[in-house]
């Protein structure tokens, strides 16, 4: 039988702990006792240097119920690396892992339903949400705007999936095999290939706490997510310098002919206009370009995406 490894990334997630672990232990007891997974399986909470008592939470479940483990990152290295974090430091003891929040907003009815698809041959499972309807309007026009901008700049991303998916160990070592520093997971993880599914979800409420996502580190993870997976914003670029050069071109004929017939007068406004238009439009290509550089050179720095400084394994029972 498959041995299944859950990975919860946490930040701050001390009002939910108590909650979740219950919820999730009641689930794969479940799947345990249908026999769809091994009783080897266990649940893994990634304390991504919580401020609260998330590991202090983290480290009594393992001592009260080895289906519990924990590992701690030496400080906040962000979701998208917490989660790595956690797959990584699992893989080797697992067949199949299964990453979901916290807060349990993604149903974890669905968790059935992708181990059968995994058993159906599938190495990745993308759970996709359904419907947002318990979301604000806010967060569903922000996070589908989010899918669709990602698409237009040509980064492959599945819509309306988030981070809850299935993970064949296979498909983890193919992962391990991108060495990038400017990891975006739902990026990575179409590249990776193998036969994949989806399963349908409705998602909910966060049970307690609050967001972790603000505005403010959506509009980052999405800056993040289109830098490092394309260069179409580059592209764009230069399509929009070439747009401007002919538009030069016919503003020069305009001029030249302005001047032979005698019409010059003070062309104030228009040189104004331009001239801001212009200014703004190189710094923002500058700026985007800038972007690029930078990425590159926190690439050939080759720094540790996380720092594992504590794993809660069976061994230390
Ligand atoms: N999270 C994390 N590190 C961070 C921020 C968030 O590990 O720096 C975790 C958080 O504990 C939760 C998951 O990422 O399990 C998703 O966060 P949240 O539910 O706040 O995001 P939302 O569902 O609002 O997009
Ligand atoms: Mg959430």
């Amino acid at each position: 039988m498959d041995v299944l490894y859950l990975v919860v990334p946490c930040y701050n997630e001390e009002p939910v702990l108590p909650d979740t672990s219950a919820k999730l232990l009641t689930k794969m007891e479940s799947l345990i006792k249908s026999e769809k997974i091994s009783p080897d399986s266990r649940i893994v909470f990634v304390n991504d240097g919580s401020k609260d008592k998330t590991w202090e939470i983290i480290s009594e479940l393992h001592t009260q119920n080895k289906m519990f483990q924990g590992v701690k990152l030496s400080r906040n290295r962000g979701h998208q690396n917490a989660l790595l974090a956690g797959l990584m430091t699992v893989m080797e003891h697992c067949d199949i892992t299964i990453s979901l929040d916290a807060d349990l907003q993604d149903d974890i009815n669905a968790i059935d339903e992708m181990v059968d698809k995994y058993h159906e041959g599938c190495e990745v499972v993308y759970g996709v949400r359904s419907a947002r309807d318990t979301d604000t309007f806010f967060k569903k026009f922000t996070a589908e705007g989010f899918y669709k901008i990602m698409k237009a700049m040509g980064a492959d991303v599945v819509f309306n999936h988030a981070d809850y998916r299935l993970m064949s160990r296979k498909a983890l070592e193919g992962m391990r095999e991108f060495e990038e520093v400017n990891l975006f997971l739902r990026g990575v993880v179409p590249m990776v290939g193998y036969k994949s599914d989806s399963v349908y979800y409705e998602r909910k409420e966060r049970l307690a706490g609050e967001s972790k996502y603000p505005l403010k580190k959506m509009l980052a993870f999405a800056w993040e997510g289109i830098t490092s997976l394309s260069t179409k914003p580059i592209k764009l670029i230069s399509a929009a310098g070439a747009v401007i050069f002919l538009v030069s071109i016919v503003m020069l004929i305009y001029s030249l002919c302005s001047h032979f017939f005698g019409y010059t007068e003070a062309g104030w406004t228009s040189v104004m206009v331009s001239v801001w238009a212009i200014g703004g439009l190189q710094l923002l290509a500058i700026g985007i370009i800038g972007e690029y550089i930078g990425k590159v050179y926190l690439e050939s720095k080759h720094r540790p995406k996380f720092i594992v400084e504590k794993y809660l394994s069976d061994e230390d029972k």
